[in-house]
């Protein structure tokens, strides 16, 4: 019999991956949450204390930032699937490690490959440079990227707005580039 993937089984393997270090400090894995309604993928870094205390991603300060820019264009949680290349929390909020990284990223390749989405969206430095080696997203962010047939739009972290004005509105101009880039009359 052919055993399919789903986003259910892979949360499954997540949550009982030993893997790396990461899974002797954290408190709950974090996969990724949200429906799919607009084929739209955001990838964080890594969860932080209030995710691997609850288990989603993006519930702290700047989750908050990212959903409201989300809700204020009409994407709610049933059209975006939301996660990180890290599913597990570094402790103390440390930038996660290379290896734990490498390790990780089966899971993320099982998302993608199994969403397929229209568009994915990276937040920050970090995840741009990682995924797409992207040294600077000053030049590169609040447009389409494509690498091996999927389309990339690249934009700040939301932790990187809490605070500074100026980018929280650049990151909610590029929120809303988005939304527009997935809506269905876009081509
Ligand atoms: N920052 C991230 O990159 N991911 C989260 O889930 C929370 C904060």
């Amino acid at each position: 019999m052919i055993e399919y993937d789903t986003l259910n089984k892979i949360a499954l393997d997540i949550k009982n991956c030993k893997l790396c270090f990461l899974c002797s400090t954290r408190k709950k894995t974090v996969p990724g949450e949200g429906g799919f309604l607009k084929k739209l993928m955001i990838i964080g870094e890594a969860p932080g204390y209030h995710e691997d205390q609850s288990g989603r991603p993006f519930i702290g300060a700047a989750g908050k930032i990212l959903r409201n820019a989300l809700s204020k264009n009409d994407i709610m949680l049933e059209d975006v699937f939301i996660t990180n290349i890290i599913k597990c929390r570094p402790p103390n909020n440390r930038a996660p490690y290379i290896n734990e990284k490498k390790i990780c990223m089966q899971y993320l390749e099982r998302q993608i490959f199994l969403l397929q989405p229209k568009i994915i969206c990276l937040l920050g430095n970090v995840v741009s440079s990682y995924l797409l080696d992207i040294k600077s997203i000053t030049n590169e962010r609040g447009r389409i990227l494509q690498k091996n047939d999927l389309k990339y739009f690249i934009t700040f972290h939301p932790a990187a707005t809490i605070y500074n004005r100026n980018l929280l509105n650049i990151f909610e101009q590029d929120i809303k580039k988005l939304a527009q880039y997935i809506s269905p009359n876009y081509y």
